[in-house]
This record gives structure tokens, sequence and C-alpha cells, in this order.
């Protein structure tokens, strides 16, 4: 583009990119293809806001696509217009312990569950592991790299991440107040 920088060039691509996501289109009520790989369901209305694909793709798909990744946000059409939800809305459980294909022959369900994260504070769906392979509660937690706020019976946990990310950002802060 003659006479713009690659700065403004970006900015323009970026601004473009973020109206994209944000359209709801005329024709967004209306069932549209799953555009995953083999899959023929016309009933795709969600597409993941933190993913790098930013297709609509059913339910279903999303939820398999999504089962080691489970903390993702989705914008989702339903009842007329667009919400930004979590995947515990359309059916997501974490299963601990046990791999989504090896699922707990007696899992503890707990349906609100705090997770932090460095994004934000998700609500979900936990399944915990009933049938002694994985411990106590706690250590199941744990497993899944998550730190449990309690020890007794924990429905809030802290993910790695977030800790990691906290505790250099606290040491990072100490070092400057130290220099100063
Ligand atoms: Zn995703
Ligand atoms: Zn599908
Ligand atoms: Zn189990």
């Amino acid at each position: 583009m003659p006479g713009m920088d690659l700065g403004e060039f970006l900015q323009d691509l970026l601004c473009e990119a973020v109206l994209e996501l944000n359209d709801q289109g005329p024709d967004t009520d209306v069932p549209r293809q799953c555009t995953q790989r083999d899959c023929t369901s016309p009933l795709a209305y969600s597409r993941c806001l933190d993913c790098h694909a930013a297709e609509f793709i059913c339910d279903n798909c999303m939820l398999q696509s999504h089962a080691h990744i489970p903390l993702h946000q989705i914008q989702r059409y339903h009842n007329g217009r667009f919400s930004t939800v979590g995947l515990k809305n359309i059916g997501m459980r974490i299963a601990l312990t046990h791999l989504p294909c090896d699922p707990c022959p007696i899992p503890v369900p707990e349906n609100h569950f705090i997770i932090v994260d460095t994004d934000r504070a998700h609500n979900v769906a936990i399944d915990f592991c009933g049938c002694g392979k994985g411990g106590t509660r706690a250590e199941q937690l744990v497993a899944a790299r998550l730190y449990p706020c309690s020890y007794e019976r924990p429905r809030a946990a802290i993910s790695f991440r977030m800790a990691i990310t906290a505790s250099g950002r606290r040491s990072r802060s100490s070092s400057r107040a130290s220099s100063d």
C-alpha cells in the first residue's frame, strides 16, 4: 500500500480481523455446516476464540477438539444472539486422572468448580475420580497441574500457569522495590 508504513498496515489488518470476529452477519441464525473434516453435522453454532481456527463447528467437534484444552472460551449463537461462554455451556466436563477415552467407572461430579487461570476465573464442571486410581481430590487436581484452594474438599483451584505468572510478577516487583 503506497504511503502506508508497516505499523499502519498491521494495525489495519488487526482491526479487520477483530471486526470479522465480532461480525454477527445476516445469516448467522440459520444452521450451518460444521467445517471439521469428515463431520456432516449442519448444526455448527460455535467457534473458539482462543484457537487459531475461527470457523464455526458443531458442539460434538468442539468438545472433541478441546478434550485437553478445556479452558478455551467460545463464541456461541443461541436464541438469536451471540455470547461468549465457556465450554461448560456445551457440555464440557473435565475428567481428572482418567483420559477422555478412558472414563472413570465411578466419577464423582462437581458441577460448579472455579479454576483461576491467567486470563480469567473459569466456572467448570469436573468429574473427580471415585474409583481410587487418582487418590484424594487435592492429589487429582495437582496431577492436572492445578493447585487446590483447600485440601479437604476443594471447590476452586489455581492453574500452575497462573501461579508461575503471579510469582514472576511478584519477584519482578520486589526486585524493583529493592533497587529503588
Ligand atoms: Zn480452542
Ligand atoms: Zn462437527
Ligand atoms: Zn477413577
